[in-house]
């Protein structure tokens, strides 16, 4: 295959492979998982360009780019396609002929994939022609016959679409299935969106109006977990002055509680300082909840951007406590692998004595407000939608303000427009639930089964309770069945399917 050749395989994480070497034909997988920045050298991408400088003259070289798409803006392969010649797969319809791309589509369309909301899913396309319905068994002759078709002809080089759609190695029920149980969760929805449809997901950084938020407050009590919260988590942000700290409360369907919320007054900079005594009492309250039990703080997290050495003393041996630091950037896990840094404690340094782990804040405050932006049910409607984020009365004015206290920011990156998260105005409030998700995602909680999730509430003495309550929050008997199934399927980041691993590819420089 290489007669006289050679082949190098390397990350792209690695700038002295990506410097030295001359290669003519370059395969560049997962391209938007490319950091944008390689140890402060540069681009990747770019320098991966310069391999082929030897060979601009004879214009005999070829680059091939593959890669899921991840977010709109900041995604490499949609930079890629969209200067290409955006080929997509058309196929014809069986019934009337019509050549047609094939496309997800959605309530507002009339053409489109179309299932049932619960199993026996019976998907089956609408024709965009004629509203011809076409049936699965029709799928692989018409898939077959199909051909890629060009939109933007002027392209500067081939470029694909491929999606499950048109994919032969998954069907229309699965894929009515995978968007079923990702629908309500905007993280795996996102995932839905890049896997399954190949597309870049657009982030939205608009939160609800702080007043509507005040507005939609609920009666529970403060410091006590509502019927469906099972796991809880507290997250303190830390100022020169004091400390802010918000304890959630968790449901199997996402759904969270602000158990409590608050701010506690003090010098933060002496780590035996009365405010951190404070914080440990906070800590160690348990929170009675609605079965006749009461639980401590499943995991706490602690800002350690600013007093660091006060947070890293407070959390050291203290179990379940997290020093955290938030990252920018979108691609980073929710919680990512902790670095070991020294503590100094009263003049004694202690080397490696501590952990800090980083949290990966952007994809969090755009799922937060996708969250915040469920609407409560209306009048006569039953239940909360689920991911739901319920407030108390506690959540005064200043915790409305501030919980929305950021926004996404659309800059110019390298010709492109990207999008990042800026304050605007305080935000600690905002820190804390962001940080406290990351902590619920460390637990488990966004990637448990609905058994899973049922054994914890028998522990945590849910079954005393009618079934009734527990079909609000995901765990009922009757639905059960649903949820086991679904939670599972939908497990991101491993990816469903081979199918979709490239959503998008693309030929990049010199040869058609
Ligand atoms: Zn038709």
């Amino acid at each position: 295959m290489f007669p006289g050749g050679s082949l190098v395989l390397t990350g792209a994480n690695s700038s002295a492979d990506l410097r030295s070497k001359t290669v003519k034909y370059q395969h560049r997988d997962e391209v938007d998982e490319w950091p944008l920045d390689l140890d402060g050298q540069g681009d990747p991408d770019e320098m991966a360009d310069a391999r082929l400088i030897a060979f601009h003259a004879t214009g005999d070289y070829m680059v091939f780019k593959s890669s899921t798409p991840t977010i709109k803006g900041r995604s490499r392969i949609d930079a890629a396609f969209e200067a290409g010649d955006q080929r997509h797969w058309n196929v014809c319809c069986p019934q009337c002929g019509q050549e047609q791309k094939l496309v997800f589509g959605g309530a507002d369309y009339s053409f489109g994939l179309k299932f049932n909301k619960e199993p026996p899913y019976q998907a089956r396309y609408v024709c965009a022609g004629n509203g011809c319905i076409i049936d699965h068994s029709q799928k692989a002759a018409m898939v077959r016959a199909g051909r890629f078709i060009a939109e933007n002809p002027k392209g500067l080089y081939p470029s694909f679409h491929v999606d499950a759609l048109t994919s032969l190695l998954t069907t229309w029920d699965k894929m009515a299935e995978a968007f079923l149980a990702a629908k309500d969760n905007p993280s795996k929805l996102k995932a839905f969106v890049n896997l399954w449809l190949g597309q870049s997901w657009e982030e939205r950084g608009e939160a609800p109006e702080w007043k509507l938020l005040l507005g939609r407050r609920e009666n529970y009590a403060r410091g006590v977990l509502p019927v469906g919260a099972l796991l809880v988590t507290m997250a303190v942000d830390v100022q020169g002055d004091g400390l802010f700290y918000e304890v959630v409360g968790w449901g199997a369907d996402k759904q969270s509680w602000s158990v409590d919320a608050g701010f506690v007054e003090g010098d933060t900079a002496d780590p035996d300082g009365d405010v951190w005594k404070q914080l440990t009492k906070i800590w160690e309250r348990r929170y009675p909840d609605a079965y006749g039990g009461s639980w401590p703080v499943d995991a706490v997290g602690v800002d350690a951007g600013f007093n660091t050495e006060s947070v890293k003393h407070w959390v050291r041996g203290r179990p379940k406590a997290f020093a955290l630091k938030g990252m920018p950037g979108w691609y980073l896990p929710p919680l990512g692998t902790p670095a070991k840094v020294d503590i100094t404690y009263r003049g004694k340094k202690k080397s490696k004595g501590a952990r800090i782990w980083p949290v990966g804040t952007w994809s969090l405050k755009a799922e937060f407000y996708a969250l915040l932006r469920k609407e409560p049910p209306t009048d006569g409607a039953e239940g909360f939608d689920a991911g739901y984020v319920h407030l108390g009365q506690h959540n005064d004015e200043r915790y409305c303000r501030q919980i929305v206290a950021e926004t996404l920011k659309e800059k110019e990156w390298r010709g492109r427009i990207v999008k990042e998260w800026v304050s605007t105005g305080d935000n600690h409030f905002h820190d804390c639930r962001v940080y406290n998700m990351a902590l619920f995602d460390h637990l488990g909680g966004n990637r448990w089964t609905g058994d899973q999730w049922r054994q914890l509430a028998q522990q945590r003495g849910v079954k005393k309770v009618a079934q009734l309550d527990l079909e609000d929050v995901g765990l009922g008997a009757g639905t059960m069945a649903a949820q086991v199934k679904p939670v599972v399927a939908s497990v991101v980041p491993r990816k469903p399917v081979s199918v979709v691993r490239k959503g998008r590819g693309g030929f990049v420089n010199g040869w058609k």
